[in-house]
């Protein structure tokens, strides 16, 4: 799960690690009297609160020197909507705006925690050239990247982050700071189970101090167990259909395309999803309707898909494996019926009782196009929606 720029530097303060002094999140304008008194004396920065990077570019950080400017800025940035390279085309809608103090800025640090999943540890990234992209960077000048894998039992030693320090340029005053700055990021990354605690920039001020400007956290949804207050927040990145797909027990996700997809079993919607785009079409979800496609798990999942009105055909792809195929054929025509679909829908069956399902869906009368193999479903499927009327394309994520 991704956190918030607020909430990731909220766990950072918390084990001790400096981030400049904040008013916390606004929603409305109305709120930023109150934030700018809690944040103390300006200058502020107020910055939007999304789950993308590359704000500053964007419009969505502002520096207001006097309470006034923050207003602007603050109307400025609630309701707008953010495009950054990161967002996709369509951009993001800003519904929060975080009020800090403004830091006096000596010069910027790029600085993270990252899950190397090659050598199965975290590992310490840092860079002197703070503030731009770190994936720009590795690819424009790797060797400006300092890199330093952190053993999972022993933690970081002293020498490694002392080596980082010195290999960043900072000063002999300054590096028992970092090297304390360092020990504690690598105890929030441990902590919260995440596989990325950012920094970027780590800010040394002109006073010659360490402050954690910007951050960014992203923790492992598979450890969510561990963590209620976690559990407890909304995915952010999750659409209203993805939300009640989860209540229902299926797992969806939204996507771009207008196929829509009904699979069982997570590798076998991957397998669906690969073939219908090589077949030449886009697919609008991911749905794994899971191991047991009862009838009534079917209908949901038909439910769920025809809420999307992106979606112009159909693909159901299940295999009989513990459940027989004539169950599955009694799903889909009672789903079929029961939300009284009318776009093209194709049947592919395979597995136990195969010949006696696909007789069960030729005698139901319905009409349905039924396919003989994966390959012959995508491409039924892709002609399906190709001999609709043609449409302005759309992207409903950008960025998936
Ligand atoms: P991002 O663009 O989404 O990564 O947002 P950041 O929080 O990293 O801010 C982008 C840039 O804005 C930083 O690299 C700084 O150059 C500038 N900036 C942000 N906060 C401050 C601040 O408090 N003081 C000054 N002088 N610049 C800031
Ligand atoms: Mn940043």
């Amino acid at each position: 799960m991704k956190l918030l720029e607020h909430e990731a530097k909220a766990i950072l303060r918390d084990r001790g690690v400096p981030v400049p002094p904040t008013g916390g999140v606004i929603r409305e304008a109305r709120q930023l009297s109150g934030a700018l008194k809690r944040a103390g004396r300006g200058p502020w920065v107020l910055k939007a609160q999304v789950l993308a990077g590359g704000r500053g570019k964007a419009g969505g950080v502002k520096l207001a020197k006097t309470p006034a400017a923050a207003k602007a800025a603050a109307q400025a940035i609630l309701g707008m909507t953010l495009i950054s390279p990161q967002t996709g085309p369509k951009g993001v809608l800003v519904r929060e705006v975080l009020v800090d103090q403004a830091t006096d800025i000596g010069r910027e640090i790029y600085f993270s925690i990252v899950l190397d999943r090659k050598e199965g540890r975290p590992a310490i990234i840092a860079s002197s050239e703070g503030g731009v992209e770190i994936e720009r960077l590795a690819h424009e000048r790797p060797e400006a990247i300092l890199r330093e894998p952190i053993d999972p039992i022993r933690g970081v030693e002293d020498y490694q982050a002392r080596r980082i320090g010195f290999a960043l340029g900072l000063t002999p005053e300054q590096i028992g700071p970092f090297v304390k700055l360092v020990k504690l990021v690598a105890r929030v990354f441990i902590e919260n189970d995440a596989n990325l605690v950012e920094v970027n920039p780590l800010v040394v001020t002109k006073k010659g101090e360490l402050i954690a400007l910007d951050a960014k956290m992203s923790t492992d949804d598979n450890a969510l167990f561990r963590h209620p207050d976690q559990a407890k927040r909304e995915d952010l990145e999750a659409t209203a259909l993805d939300k009640e797909a989860k209540k229902v027990g299926i797992n969806y996700i939204e996507l771009d395309g207008n196929i829509g997809c009904l699979v069982n079993g997570a590798g076998l919607a991957m397998a669906t999803m690969d073939t219908v785009s090589l077949a030449g079409g886009r697919p609008a979800n991911f749905l794994d309707v899971g191991g047991g496609a009862t009838a009534d798990q079917v209908t949901r999942a038909f439910q769920i898909l025809l809420k999307d009105k992106a979606v112009k055909a159909v693909l159901v792809n299940i295999f009989g494996g513990i459940m027989k195929c004539t169950t599955i054929a009694e799903g889909v025509i009672t789903a079929t019926k029961r939300t009284g679909m009318k776009l093209p829908l194709i049947v592919r069956l395979e597995g136990t009782q195969v010949e006696e399902g696909k007789a069960l869906l030729a005698k139901s009368g319905l009409p349905m196009i039924q396919a003989d193999s994966l390959w012959d479903a995508a491409q039924k499927a892709v002609a399906s929606v190709k001999s609709l009327p043609a449409e302005n394309g759309h992207a409903k994520r950008g960025n998936k």
